[in-house]
C-alpha cells in the first residue's frame, strides 16, 4: 500500500482506488472445480460472503492513515444508506413498529464515542481500519455483554449486526439486496442458500462460482434453471478473489480464470461461439417429435423452479412439466403464501401448457432448503436425513392442505398431477392421500372446481420406498424417481459434500439396479415411471434410462433439445441391449466406459 500516494487518494472512492492499485499486478490464475452449469461468462467478480469474515491486520504508513479514515467515512455512509433502505422497505411492508429495530442500528453508526475511539485506534496503533473497527467494537461488545440487563443485551446484538455490515462494506462485500448486487456480476461465494438465489431470474447474474457444492446442490440446480454458467467446489476461491476482479468462468470444464489474458479471452470467444452453434443445431430439432430412430415415442418434460416462463418451456420442446419444485415459491418470500397466491401460480403453468401435464411436487422444504427457525430446526446434524418434505407436511396439515387445495383448483384448468417428495414407505403415502381427500372435501363444500380424477404419484428417492415400490404402486397412479436423492441415500454419499463428490456415482451398479427394479415393479402394477433427477439430463444416462423403460424423462428445460437430438439418433432396441449389458457389470468404471462408448458411437458431436 505504501507505494501509492495515499494522502492524495484520500478522497477517491474506495473502488477506484483498488482499481488503480491492481492495474500493474494482474497475474492469470486458473482454478479448477466441478462444472455445475454449462456456459462461458466473463466479467467482474462480486464477493458475497456468508460466514464470519476474517479480519485482516496490517500496518499503515503514517501518510496513509488519512486514506484509512476516508475509507471509514465512506463505509459508514454506505452502511447508513443500506440500513435506511432496509428500514423503509420493512416499514412499508410490515409497519413502523417492525422497522424500529433499524433505528437502533442507525444510532450505533452515530455513536460519537465509538467513532472517536476508532479514529484514535488508527492513529495510535498504525494499523488498518478494518482491524481497528473490529478491535474497538469487540471491546464494546465485551463490556456490554458482562452487564446482566436485557435491554443492554439487545444493544449488543445491534452493535454486532451493524459492525458486521460495516466490516463487509470496508472489505468490499456488502450483503444487502442480493439480486440487485448480483446484476451483471459473477457471484463468488462459499455457497449460496436457496433463499438467496430464489429471486434471481435469467439475465440478472453472469455466473456463480463457489467454494462448496456439487452438481446436484441447490446453487447448481438454480444456475441451470436460470441458464447461467456455474463452477462449484473450488475450495479457496473466496480467499483468492476480490470484488471487482475480472473473472472468466468456463461452466463446461469447471474452470475459473482470474485475470484472464487476452489470448485466453479470444480462445474462449471461439469456444462460446462453437457451443452456441451446437446449441442452435440442437434447438433446430427441439420441436420435432421425441422419438427414437426405430419410431418409439418418448416423453421429455421440464423441471422448473417457477422462474422459467411457460412460453420458454414450449420453445425448448418440453412436453409439459415433469417436476415443479414448489418450495422455490416459498423460498422466494421466506414465508408460506396463501392458497390463492399459490393457486394463481400453478394455474398459470397448467393453463398455458394445457393439454400437456404439469406434475406439481408438494413442498420439499427443510433439509438444505429450510426457511426459518420457527418451523424448521436451525442446525440439524444431518439435514438431508432430517425434518423435511413430506415429514414436515404431515406434521403441518394446514400448510399442506393450503397447497393441496391450490393444486387441486389448478386442475380445473388443465392436466395437473400431484406428487409427494421423500416418501419413505406406505404409511406416509396413505397419510398424505388422506389429507388430500380432506382438501378435496373442502373444495366440494366451497363449490370450487377441480379434477376429481387427478392423478397422484410418489417420488421414489429413498431406498426404503424403492424396496416397497410394489406396495406403494397400489396407492398411487405413477412414480417419479428422484435420482439426486436416491443416489445419496443408496450410497451414503452426501450430495452436496464436494470432498466425497467422486463417490457420488450414478454409474454405481446398485443405483442402476435399483432404478431398473423400480421401473419393473411399477410396470408390473401397471403404473408409469418418470425420472426427474439430474441423471435424466445427462447424455450418458438418458439412453440407459429409456432402455430400462422409463416412461418420461424430466429435464432442465435448456437441456431438452440436446437430449432429444441424442435420443432421435438411437434405436430403442439398442438402448435395451445396452441395459442388458450394463446391468450385469459389477464395477462403476466399466459401466461408465460402456455408456460413454455407446454415446460416442451414436452421436458424432463434432459433425453435428
Ligand atoms: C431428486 O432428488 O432427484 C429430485 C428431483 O429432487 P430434488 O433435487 O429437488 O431433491
Ligand atoms: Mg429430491
Amino acid at each position: 500500500m505504501g507505494r501509492y500516494p495515499l494522502g492524495e487518494n484520500a478522497s477517491l472512492p474506495v473502488s477506484l482506488f483498488y482499481n488503480l492499485m491492481s492495474q500493474s499486478e494482474k497475474v492469470e490464475i486458473v482454478m479448477r472445480g466441478i462444472a455445475a452449469s454449462p456456459g462461458v461468462a466473463h466479467g467482474p467478480a462480486f464477493l458475497f460472503l456468508q460466514k464470519e469474515v476474517e479480519i485482516p491486520s496490517y500496518e499503515i504508513p503514517e501518510q496513509g492513515r488519512g486514506f484509512e479514515l476516508a475509507r471509514f467515512e465512506q463505509a459508514i455512509l454506505e452502511t447508513r444508506m443500506q440500513i435506511s433502505a432496509m428500514r423503509n422497505e420493512i416499514a412499508s411492508e410490515l409497519g413502523e413498529e417492525e422497522a424500529q429495530i433499524f433505528d437502533a442500528h442507525l444510532l450505533v453508526l452515530d455513536d460519537k464515542a465509538l467513532l472517536e475511539e476508532t479514529v484514535h485506534e488508527v492513529e495510535n496503533s498504525g494499523l488498518n481500519i478494518e482491524y481497528c473497527v473490529h478491535k474497538v467494537i469487540t471491546r464494546y461488545i465485551e463490556a456490554f455483554a458482562s452487564i446482566d440487563d436485557d435491554y443492554i443485551k439487545e444493544r449488543v446484538t445491534d452493535i454486532r449486526d451493524v459492525s458486521r455490515r460495516l466490516l463487509r462494506n470496508l472489505m468490499g462485500h456488502a450483503d444487502f439486496s442480493f439480486s440487485k448486487l448480483a446484476e451483471n456480476k459473477i457471484i463468488v461465494s462459499e455457497d449460496l442458500t436457496p433463499s438467496e438465489t430464489a429471486n434471481l431470474e435469467k439475465g440478472t447474474v453472469l455466473a456463480f462460482v463457489t467454494d462448496e457444492g456439487s452438481s446436484t446442490s441447490h446453487v447448481s440446480i438454480m444456475a441451470r434453471s436460470i441458464e447461467v454458467p456455474a463452477v462449484v467446489a473450488l475450495h479457496t476461491i473466496t480467499s483468492q478473489v476480490h470484488t471487482g476482479d475480472t473473472l472468466l468462468v468456463d461452466g463446461y470444464e469447471g474452470l475459473v480464470i482470474l485475470n484472464p489474458t487476452e489470448a485466453r479471452l479470444q480462445r474462449y470467444g471461439r469456444i462460446k461461439l462453437e457451443k452456441e452453434q451446437l446449441q442452435q443445431v440442437y434447438q433446430s430439432e427441439a420441436c420435432k417429435p421425441a422419438e427414437t430412430r426405430d419410431g418409439q415415442s418418448l416423453v421429455l418434460m421440464a423441471n422448473i423452479e417457477g422462474v422459467t416462463p411457460p412460453d420458454r418451456l414450449i420453445k425448448y420442446g418440453a412436453q409439459g412439466v415433469g417436476l415443479f419444485r414448489t418450495e422455490s415459491i416459498f423460498l422466494r418470500d421466506m414465508s408460506f403464501p396463501d392458497e390463492e397466491t399459490q393457486f394463481q401460480i400453478y394455474k398459470s403453468y397448467v393453463e398455458q401448457l394445457n393439454p400437456q401435464s404439469v406434475f406439481i411436487r408438494t413442498l420439499d422444504l427443510g433439509g438444505d432448503k429450510s426457511t426459518d427457525g420457527k418451523y424448521f430446526p436451525d442446525n440439524e446434524g444431518n439435514p438431508f436425513m432430517g425434518f423435511r418434505a413430506i415429514r414436515f407436511c404431515l406434521e403441518q396439515p394446514e400448510i399442506f392442505k393450503d397447497q393441496l387445495r391450490a393444486i387441486l383448483r389448478s386442475s380445473a384448468y388443465g392436466k395437473t398431477k400431484i406428487m409427494y417428495p421423500m416418501i419413505s414407505g406406505l404409511p406416509e403415502l396413505l397419510a398424505a392421500n388422506k389429507i388430500l381427500e380432506e382438501a378435496k372435501e373442502d373444495l366440494l363444500e366451497r363449490g370450487q372446481a377441480f379434477d376429481p380424477h387427478i392423478q397422484v404419484g410418489s417420488m421414489i428417492e429413498i431406498p426404503s420406498a424403492a424396496y416397497t415400490s410394489d406396495l406403494l404402486a397400489e396407492h398411487c397412479q405413477f412414480f417419479s424417481i428422484g435420482t439426486n436423492d436416491l443416489i445419496q441415500y443408496m450410497l451414503a454419499v452426501d450430495r452436496v459434500n464436494d470432498r466425497i463428490a467422486h463417490l457420488y456415482q450414478p454409474n454405481h451398479p446398485a443405483v442402476i439396479r435399483i432404478i431398473k427394479a423400480v421401473i419393473d415393479s411399477a410396470h408390473k402394477k401397471g403404473i408409469p415411471v418418470g425420472i426427474c433427477g439430474e441423471m435424466a439430463c445427462d447424455p450418458l444416462y438418458a439412453p440407459l434410462l429409456i432402455g430400462m423403460g422409463a416412461d418420461e424423462l424430466s429435464l432442465m428445460p435448456v437441456r431438452i433439445p440436446e437430449i432429444k437430438y441424442l435420443l432421435r439418433k438411437i434405436k430403442m432396441s439398442d438402448a435395451r441391449s445396452l441395459v442388458e449389458k450394463v446391468i450385469n457389470y459389477g464395477d462403476a468404471q466399466t459401466i461408465y466406459d460402456t455408456l460413454r462408448q455407446f454415446y460416442l458411437d451414436h452421436v458424432n458431436i463434432t459433425n453435428a
